[in-house]
């Protein structure tokens, strides 16, 4: 156990705020990480997410140790050390200065998991710009909206990826420069682009970080589309604070660790926790360019002797579906701790990870918006299946009313709040500033998720804001009742969502895809409609069942309830920019 994480811990859902990181200025003590004091020349001191992830651990002696252990689709190594890893950052940091890129550019990246994305990330970083990453599977029009709206002036991207981009750039007037990575030696990079292999060929291993403060931008994250059009949600450096606690504190890093984050840095988590905690804690971490699979991913953590997984609720439902006795098949022993995060994990899935590692999967929860996360199951502490754990220390979570006014009584449903005073919160929505505004009420940030706190400080999620059904005067759960459904061994998945009804204003209507072995019959669906009769009651159960053969997910693996219902009453889609293709 990571020193005094007990006394984190112990305390945390009595105490409001937890004594020990009350005060976030003193974990920043823990670090040497301001640039060289000679430079401190501003207030606040001076430093650089970047700097902190990297640099620091080779100023510290620990240049030769592994930072990333990269595993291509093909299952190819490379390793790469924190020293390497400063040389190529400052390499292409010099690229992009020689460029003419400045403090605060909007530079995006479009591109598979390779090494050169994370070089580019930090060396973007180190130049003072804004880094802006974007899903590789997306169109060309979903890159053309970010891309605008953000008034990106670099793309960087890949051969593969590239034609995507040159049918966009006509549109975008603020697009300055497209560099090409991840292309074979000698291959020619197509006209007018740019290549990353040229530029960084030649530059110095030595550069001078830009004189970035905590309150500069860092980073730009598009939220995944789940409820509506995504949103630009802009970070600054003093982030790395929270990155860098959670990682210690909720992941549970050591200095030993072989960490395995699966999400892509396209969205937040392969960032905030697929870069930024593993590296501002000087761990070894895994990078694997391949997509899912189960035997591909046991056997990675194999391979690595991975001791700490984080990963997704979408995920866990597919290892699932391939059963337990695939995950007892590949020795999984180095595995210590499993984490989960995107979207409710059903209880079912907490006790799944019991039985299949021996392990079980400790749920937490964050937005895109809040850049690290907000409320955990902590090592330490008991879990409750189906509950998203307790608030990390530091961060003070509330239960409000449609008022932005605190409810206490246990187990009262209300919006998920919390107080904005942390790092990692976002500073805005990117040219949305109206929007942005809208979400804080009575000093409270309103997250737009619908929970419940227990006696004990745990917190439960209930639902989406539009998501939450309304059936004949009683509110119910989405996820209440999706957990009820794949906890009978015929469903595999299910999205429930609130269908109108003349009488009941709302009935529960539920979408389900099948296990393996079972085919869709009216014998089924009259026993899962019992089944969520006898677990649930009669006025929570869905009334509908549709069997069906997939499920619309955002491509971070969430369910697009907002599909399912468009769907099921002929509306128009909206924004489906971030919908996974079948
Ligand atoms: P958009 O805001 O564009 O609709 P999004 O909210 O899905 O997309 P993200 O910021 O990636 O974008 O996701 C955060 C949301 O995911 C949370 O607000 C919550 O609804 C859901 N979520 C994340 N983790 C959990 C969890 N552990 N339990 C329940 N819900 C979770
Ligand atoms: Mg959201």
């Amino acid at each position: 156990m990571v020193t005094g994480y007990a006394e984190i811990t112990k305390d945390v859902h009595a105490l409001k705020r937890a004594p020990y990181l009350a005060d976030w200025a003193k974990l920043r003590e823990e670090w040497s990480w301001d640039l060289p004091k000679s430079e401190l020349d501003l207030p606040d001191g001076l430093y650089n997410l970047a700097h902190e992830c990297i640099d620091r651990h080779v100023e510290a002696g620990r240049g030769d140790k592994r930072a990333m252990i990269w595993q291509s689709a093909g299952g190819d190594v490379e390793t790469y050390t924190f020293a390497d890893m400063r040389a190529h950052t400052n390499r292409f940091a010099n690229a992009l200065k020689g460029l003419g890129v400045q403090k605060a550019d909007r530079v995006f990246l479009f591109a598979d998991r390779i090494p050169e994305l994370y070089f580019a990330v930090f060396g973007t970083l180190k130049t003072g710009a804004i880094i802006a990453p974007l899903f590789s599977a997306f169109g060309p029009e979903p890159v053309l909206e970010r891309v605008r709206r953000a008034e990106g002036s670099v793309i960087i991207t890949t051969p593969k990826l590239l034609p995507k981009v040159e049918q966009i750039r006509g549109e975008l007037p603020s697009l300055k420069h497209v560099i090409v990575i991840g292309h074979r030696e000698g291959a020619e990079v197509a006209e007018g682009n740019l290549d990353y292999r040229a530029l960084t060929k030649d530059a110095s291993e030595q550069f001078d970080i830009e004189r970035t403060g905590p309150e500069d931008w860092s980073v730009m994250h598009f939220t995944s589309g789940t409820t509506g059009l995504p949103k630009g949600a802009a970070h600054v450096h003093n982030a790395v604070i929270g990155h860098y606690a959670t990682g210690k504190y909720v992941l549970d890093l050591h200095e030993d660790d072989i960490y395995w984050c699966t999400a892509d840095p396209g969205w937040v988590t392969g960032t905030s926790y697929g870069m930024f905690a593993p590296w501002s804690n000087g761990v070894t971490q895994v990078i694997d360019e391949g997509g899912f699979g189960a035997r591909r991913w046991y056997e990675t953590i194999a391979r690595h002797g991975v001791n700490v997984w984080y990963t997704a609720p979408t995920a866990i439902r597919l290892l699932m579906k391939a059963g337990a006795n695939t995950a007892r098949e590949h020795d999984l022993s180095s595995l210590r701790y499993v984490m989960s995060v995107g979207e409710p994990l059903n209880p079912e899935g907490v006790v799944w990870g019991q039985d299949a590692f021996d392990l079980p999967i400790h749920d937490n929860w964050w937005q895109t918006e809040t850049g690290a996360i907000m409320v955990a199951n902590y090592p330490s502490m008991p879990i409750r299946p189906g509950s998203m754990g307790r608030p990390f220390p530091g961060i003070e979570a509330a239960i409000v009313d449609d008022e932005g006014r605190e409810v206490t009584e246990p187990m009262t449903e209300g919006s998920l709040a919390l107080r904005p005073d942390f790092p990692s919160m976002f500073r805005t929505y990117w040219n949305d500033q109206e929007r942005y505004d809208s979400r804080f009420q009575h000093g409270w940030y309103i997250s737009g998720d619908k929970a419940k706190r227990d006696a004990d400080g745990y917190f439960w999620f209930v639902g989406r804001d539009d998501d939450v059904i309304n059936t004949a005067g009683h509110l119910v759960s989405p996820f209440e009742v999706e957990s009820c459904l794949i906890e009978h061994e015929a469903v595999a998945e299910a999205g429930v969502i609130g269908k109108p009804d003349p009488t009941a204003m709302e009935i529960v209507k539920a979408f389900v895809t099948l296990s393996e072995g079972y085919e869709a019959s009216e014998q089924l669906r009259r026993d899962l409609i019992r089944h969520c009769r006898d677990k649930l009651g009669p006025g929570t159960a869905p009334r509908e069942i549709a069997i069906i053969d997939t499920l619309p997910k955002t491509r971070s693996g969430k369910i697009m309830r907002r599909l399912l219902k468009a769907r099921e009453l002929g509306l128009p889609e909206g924004d489906t920019s971030t919908l996974e293709e079948d």
